[in-house]
């Protein structure tokens, strides 16, 4: 929600805009402060204004009331440091895409900004350059629940295009709300990626005390420098504090916290590594080295795709019309996959049309599995395919590739049911 129509036309007309200081005078009370963005707990036709003492105030505004601009806003200084490459180092690309880690917070209004430039991050993180020669460069600034599958295709190719120029890795600062789907859009269209491309995030702004932007980027640059792996990774905080990093792979790693600085988990595998503070870097198993290959892109998708969460009593008749339109639909069922018994018949009518049906699991960890109960054996028999352990939102940008990528539904089917990048295993390698 925004400030009235009549409000807003009444700043526009003085020449007020956020950060500005005003002079406000209603109903025989004055106030003066920096005119604040209006926010949804306050009605329309009532200016907020930060007051000398730091607190906001909320002035309703009349037709006799005034209001005069006494003061522009602060313009912020952003300067661009140009630092020369060190002989010896390897090259980090920094491809910014947005989100928290890329923004601030302007403390005269409160609000997040996205920053505009991705060097603004690196240049907050001057040891970062003692480790790698860094360039930077901005692809989108968009919070991440903007991101598409074109946003995922363009950030492939330009992976691509810094790899194949000779970047060493890649390194995504992201906004983490959909990290993980783009984490795993990446994982299939760089099939086989030679150097490590990693998507880092925050969780709160980096001009914050509390930020984690930093500490998660150190860790990926320590990461992509020392750990000697190739793939798609996300890393941020394993912990709370600032002493414990967990890298994940792309098509596991699921955000578990609306805020919390430790909110990316593994599910159903352990994270790659983990890294501590000094820079030590801890592996849980084997992976891919780096090689000195080219990046390939396989980026094609099929936008007809969707996912749907199964829930008591689904009406079957609310979801036929986006049902019956999809070439590809993952579902994420209830325990071992399942939907009820009225959804049956429309997983059939949608499979005998042509499309894929995948069930996933809402309890995300463990397997599915449609042998067990009669629900799932008639889905199976409807002609809904299962992917072991495989995430519902993996699944799901994974469908679109597969659909994209294959010549019919079989054989789309067949490479749902085969791992590409360490998506889906039948073994249990921990039990959560
Ligand atoms: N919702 C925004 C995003 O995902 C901000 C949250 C964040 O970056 O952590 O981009």
């Amino acid at each position: 929600m925004s400030y009235s129509e009549s409000l807003s036309k009444l700043l526009g007309s003085i020449g007020a805009e956020e950060g500005s200081v005003l002079e406000a005078e209603s109903k025989g009370r004055s106030f003066k402060g920096t005119l604040m963005p209006h926010h949804e707990f306050s009605a329309p036709d009532v200016l907020i204004l930060k007051v000398k003492s730091g607190y906001n105030v909320g002035i309703r505004i009349y037709d006799d009331s005034t209001v005069k601009v006494v003061d522009k806003p602060i313009a912020r200084v952003r300067k661009e440091v140009t630092v020369e490459p060190k002989k010896g180092l390897p090259k980090i690309v920094l491809i910014g895409t947005g989100g928290t880690i890329a923004s601030y917070v302007d403390y005269r209004t409160g609000a997040v900004h996205p920053a505009l430039s991705t060097s603004d991050m690196v240049n907050a993180v001057p040891e970062i350059r003692d480790v790698a020669n860094i360039e930077a460069r901005v692809l989108f600034s968009i919070f991440s629940e903007n991101m598409n599958v074109d946003n995922w295709q363009k950030l492939a190719d330009a992976v691509a295009e810094e790899i194949n120029n000779g970047a060493d890795a890649v390194i995504i600062p992201h906004g983490t709300d959909t990290m993980g789907y783009t984490a795993a859009a990446l994982s299939f269209m760089l099939p086989d990626v030679p150097k490590p491309v990693v998507l880092v995030g925050a969780q709160r702004s980096s001009d914050r005390p509390s930020s984690d932007a930093s500490s998660n980027l150190m860790a990926a640059a320590r990461f992509c420098t020392k750990g000697n792996r190739a793939g798609v990774f996300v890393i941020m905080h394993d912990t709370p504090g600032d002493d414990s990093f967990a890298v994940h792979t792309g098509t596991r790693v699921r955000k578990m916290h609306t805020s919390r600085r430790d909110a990316f988990r593994s599910i159903n595998v352990l994270p790659v590594a983990h890294i501590d503070r000094d820079g030590n870097i801890r592996f849980t198993g084997e992976g891919r080295p780096v090689s000195d290959g080219k990046a390939e892109v396989r980026n094609a998708m099929d936008g007809n795709t969707i996912l749907l969460q199964f829930y008591p009593g689904m009406d079957p008749a609310l979801f036929e019309g986006p049902i019956m339109k999809s070439r590809g639909i993952v579902i994420a069922g209830s325990g071992l996959g399942h939907v009820n018994e009225n959804m049956v018949p429309l997983i059939k009518k949608a499979c005998d049309n042509g499309a894929v049906v995948v069930a996933t699991s809402q309890c995300l960890n463990g397997r599915t599995n449609l042998e067990v109960y009669n629900t799932g054996r008639d889905m199976l028999s409807a002609g809904a395919i299962t992917v072991l352990d495989m995430l519902p939102e993996t699944a799901y940008v994974k469908l679109m590739w597969a659909l994209a990528n294959t010549k019919d539904t079989e054989a789309a089917k067949a490479v749902m049911q085969t791992p590409l990048a360490g998506e889906m295993s039948d073994r249990r390698t921990i039990d959560v």
